[in-house]
């Protein structure tokens, strides 16, 4: 992938406004210079989530997450970094430059419009054929609810799609061959995958058509849905069918109810339940499970009663186990044997399908029911099997209430309380990172940081103070950790003192540092600009002086064994005068 210029995401980050970005999405209240909200990516009553338009940088007391406009935009409209950027540039009106002149924007444009062609041919088509508009009037699928799913028909035949939109042209036959929407056969000719169905566009979180779903409309044709292949812009393990439908209904969903089938999501919407999403023919997977959680606290796994169903749901527990942060909650539904949410919503209603989720059975409750299954507890053996196969599993659980329980569960089943290692648990005293268990017992401010800590953590909070400390920086040569990074910090923030925190930190994001430098901005600095400034000219200053003792010890050490040249000698001098000028 062409590279973007570390310049550009410099710029970039100096023209845009954290604030304007959070708050078209979570509404922020002032509280004197920075702004806060209740946090986005955990759920919680009172606000510990803080944006500060100075550091231009986000930043929750309460999970611990933290980043730039562009990390802000990953994580919550979980986009990619180019997309983050490029999203960012749109808003700030520039053209993203990539290293050797290709332009992503360029190479993807045409995908994206052609695959928003193609739902718009489907769309049209839907008009024209009767058949399938009667197919979803009987369903009960309203004229709005068709809008906002962009639902349309692909008619039968080889090459519809093929004529309407590949013509004659080599070059876009191919683009609809790489978006799954021509299949060539062994001699090369090629023909449209999807005919005779009902066309089900899958958005992306900005809402661009990247592949689509097929149903047949009557039974005996076929398998019943169909998808795009795994393309360059669609990879079924991560995406959601209705998401993207779900939050413009929404801006904070306090659920999210997972079904299977994409009819079931669109039936529910014309019910009036808009909180719902459909995975893509495949179990949920674990890039999912994280995807549901970031966008609500509360997650409805919803299944069909049979054997099959059980199967699924124990597979959506193993995804959802590695995710469960407090906060967050999973639930199982089982509807009654051969009913999906669409058949049950058509009959009894929304407040018939809502009374399902209301008996929905938690996380930890289908979890040791289906454990101990097969499993006689009466016994000791039985227990400790019970107990065997349950560890593995709960170990992935992350540090938590939630994980306490559970163990203090298994340990009330099986008498055994042997706990799992806990993962990521760091030692007491080492550096923990936000959002890091640990992390919140270590917020308080370490007063006797060091004093290179201490010229970083000033830099963090303001990095034009390196505006008047050109390099070189003598004090590398001091043998403690950090004082690289310091210089090379300072020569950064030298060359382009207007940048802010956030800009800084983006640009050190791929560096093993990148956590103990967040960790340093975050830290509110007591004090103002004036007295960061001359508190970061006296960290520079003991710096030196601290390099000319360390030299003086070296340069007498030698002198004492008589081997020092020349220009030692001249510097052994110079350095014992800057001394008894201190
Ligand atoms: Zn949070």
């Amino acid at each position: 992938m062409a590279r973007i210029p570390a310049s550009f995401i410099d710029d970039l980050l100096t023209r845009t406004d954290i604030v304007e970005v959070i708050q078209a999405r979570v509404p922020l209240k002032r509280a004197g210079r920075e702004w806060t909200a209740c946090c986005p990516f955990h759920d919680e009553r009172t606000p510990s989530f803080t944006v500060s338009p100075v550091k231009q940088f986000y930043h929750c007391f309460g999970c611990g997450v933290h980043g730039s406009a562009i990390g802000f935009l990953m994580e919550y409209d979980r986009l990619e970094f180019v997309d983050a950027v490029e999203e960012l540039a749109r808003r700030t009106g520039l053209t993203v430059p990539y290293e050797g002149g290709a332009t992503r924007h360029e190479d993807r444009s045409d995908d994206y419009s052609l695959l928003d062609n193609a739902t718009r041919h489907f769309q049209a088509q839907l008009q024209l054929h009767e058949r399938a508009r009667a197919y979803l009037e009987q369903r009960g699928v309203g004229a709005e609810t068709i809008e906002r799913f962009r639902l349309g028909y692909a008619p039968p035949g080889w090459d519809q799609l093929k004529e309407r939109l590949g013509g004659n042209a080599r070059p876009r036959q191919q683009l609809l061959l790489r978006h799954g929407l021509l299949i060539e056969n062994d001699a090369g000719r090629s023909y449209d995958r999807f005919r005779d169905r009902l066309m089900f566009p899958i958005l992306d979180r900005r809402g661009r058509p990247i592949a689509f779903g097929g149903r047949v409309l009557s039974g005996d044709d076929g398998p019943k849905y169909m998808n795009s292949p795994e393309t360059p812009l669609f990879h079924k393990g991560r995406e959601l069918f209705g998401l993207h439908q779900a939050r413009q209904a929404g801006t904070r969903l306090p659920r999210l109810i997972v079904v299977e089938g994409y009819m079931d999501v669109i039936a529910l919407h014309q019910h009036g339940c808009t909180q719902v999403v459909a995975t893509l023919g495949t179990a949920t997977t674990r890039e999912q499970a994280e995807l549901l959680f970031r966008n609500a606290g509360d997650v409805y796994f919803c299944f069909d009663g049979d054997r099959a169903g059980r199967q699924a749901a124990w597979r959506a527990v193993e995804a959802v186990l590695p995710r469960m942060t407090d906060g967050r909650q999973a639930w199982f539904v089982f509807l009654p044997e051969g009913e999906d949410p669409d058949s049950l919503v058509m009959r009894e209603g929304l407040a018939g399908f809502e009374a399902h989720l209301a008996a929905a059975m938690p996380l930890s409750t289908f979890f040791f029911e289906q454990i101990g299954r097969d499993v006689d507890i009466s016994n000791i053996d039985g227990r400790a099997r019970l107990a065997e196969q349950a560890r593995p599993l709960l170990a992935q659980l992350p540090d938590g209430v939630f994980r306490d329980l559970m163990l203090e569960e298994l340990t009330r089943l099986t008498g055994s309380s042997r706990r799992p290692p806990v993962p990521g648990l760091s030692q007491p005293g080492t550096d923990v990172a936000p959002g890091q268990p640990g992390w919140q017992r270590q917020r308080r401010p370490d007063v006797r940081r060091s004093l290179i800590r201490h010229g970083i953590a000033l830099l963090m909070q303001k990095p034009g103070l390196a505006a008047d400390y050109p390099p070189p920086y003598p004090f590398t040569a001091l043998a403690e950790p950090g004082a690289v990074l310091l210089a090379e910090l300072m020569q950064h923030c030298h060359q382009r003192p207007e940048l802010n925190t956030a800009a800084v930190l983006e640009h050190f994001s791929e560096r093993s540092e990148a956590r103990a430098l967040s960790t340093l901005a975050i830290s509110e600095l007591p004090g103002d600009e004036e007295i960061w400034a001359l508190e970061f000219s006296d960290v520079v200053t003991r710096l030196i002086q601290r390099t000319d003792d360390q030299q003086l010890a070296e340069l007498t050490d030698k002198a004492n064994q008589d081997e020092l040249s020349a220009p030692e000698k001249a510097l052994l001098r110079e350095l014992h005068q800057r001394k008894s000028r201190r």
